[in-house]
């Protein structure tokens, strides 16, 4: 089987240097908020470009924490997608807030800024926009309506590590910035983690505070906490990849161009890059009418294609009828039947590479002959 993603092979790329890591914690016996953690936050938010960063356990608590953070709660309403993974507004609903969702541009799948300006009411206290598949949101044009409308800019940056607008990394235009470390991630360790990214130095203490207990001394809580703490082992291990994170976004990069130039004269639409922007490509996202067939084929020749993601939020069991939107999602709706992630991740092997070209290759040869016009 071919798979979409494999965390063991970039384990494997870097495998004597991750051990030891972990080996040093072990012997080092400070489990918790040790060494390991405080250096990643240094080294992570400065890779980010921002002066702070809050270890936490994972990215959904990063995105929820930073809300919390910054005094979201009941009664507010948080403007997003509905075409993200489920995290982003499970940890806008936790902070008891509402969300409220606006459609997403067709050539980059990101929050429609042309959108969002109907969609604020009196209520709306912050908008998290999504840098999806390794690419940026339209951000500057959204921190423009915020600053205008004075709201709060939580950025979910979960699938872009790294990634570039205008020379700035996505992360460091917001009032907070979340990171999840799930291990398929760009940067991901050996488990969970997450982290909140901030310039506001009163922000971050607030959120420390938050991630453990309210403890602003040990054992005295000064407000009512939580516990969501990055793991030390996973915050040695992410000190490894992290050194890794450029080069490791450029073997992705590497594999997508190949793609391109491999399926080029096919019917099949491919990522588009922002102007000045840099994609770190978390996952190779191709458009064609013909998905499910293509996914069909794919499978049978032991390929692996998921999509990201097959339904909508506000279409999900769990949110339809409940959670509502400040207009139609039309592009949301269509996108989900047109998209297909093939494999890609920084040591995929070239064979696979080449087989997965072939595969799709040999299904448009096929379906082009016995399709009736
Ligand atoms: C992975 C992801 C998250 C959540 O991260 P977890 O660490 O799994 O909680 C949030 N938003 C997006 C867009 C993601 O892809």
């Amino acid at each position: 089987m071919i798979i979409c993603a494999d965390p063991r092979a970039q384990y494997e790329l870097h495998r004597a240097e991750i051990d030891a890591a972990i080996r040093s914690v072990l012997d080092g016996g400070r489990y918790i908020h040790g060494d390991s953690c405080l250096k990643f936050e240094k080294e992570f938010s400065a890779y980010i470009g921002v002066g702070h960063g809050v270890g936490v356990n994972n990215g959904t608590d990063a995105i929820r924490i930073a809300l919390e953070g910054l005094g979201v709660g009941e009664g507010d309403e948080v403007i997003t997608v509905s075409h993200t993974a489920v995290a982003t507004v499970a940890a806008i609903e936790q902070t008891g807030a509402t969300p409220v969702f606006v459609d997403i541009e067709p050539d980059y799948f990101t929050m429609d800024p042309r959108l969002l300006e109907k969609a604020i009411t009196g209520k709306t206290k912050a908008i998290v926009p999504v840098h999806i598949y390794g690419q940026g949101a339209d951000i500057e044009a959204i921190m423009k309506l915020a600053k205008k409308h004075d709201l709060f800019v939580v950025e979910d940056c979960a699938q872009a590590h790294g990634a570039t607008l205008n020379g700035r990394r996505v992360g460091s235009f917001g009032d907070a910035a979340c990171f999840s470390f799930y291990p398929t991630k760009n940067l991901g360790a050996l488990g969970d983690g997450g982290m909140v990214v901030t310039s506001n130095a009163e922000l971050a203490k607030k959120m420390r505070l938050i991630r453990e207990y309210g403890w602003e001394e040990r054992f005295i809580s000064k407000l009512a906490g939580e516990n969501s703490r990055l793991d030390e082992l996973q915050a040695a291990v992410l000190l490894v990849k992290l050194r890794y994170l450029d080069q490791d976004n450029a073997s992705r990069n590497k594999i997508a161009e190949h793609y391109q130039n491999d399926l080029r004269d096919l019917d099949i639409a491919f990522p588009k890059i922002r102007k000045n922007a840099t994609h770190v490509h978390h996952l190779f996202v191709i458009e064609t009418t013909k998905r499910d067939l293509l996914q069909k084929h794919l499978r049978e020749n032991g390929i692996q294609a998921p999509v990201h993601y097959p339904m909508p939020i506000h279409l999900q069991p769990a949110y339809r009828g409940r959670v509502h939107s400040a207009g139609p999602l039309t592009v949301t709706e269509q996108k989900v039947r047109t998209i297909l992630s093939l494999p890609l991740y920084p040591g995929l092997p070239e064979a696979d590479l080449k087989a997965t070209v072939e595969a799709v290759k040999s299904f448009f040869a096929t379906s082009l002959v016995s399709e009736p016009r």
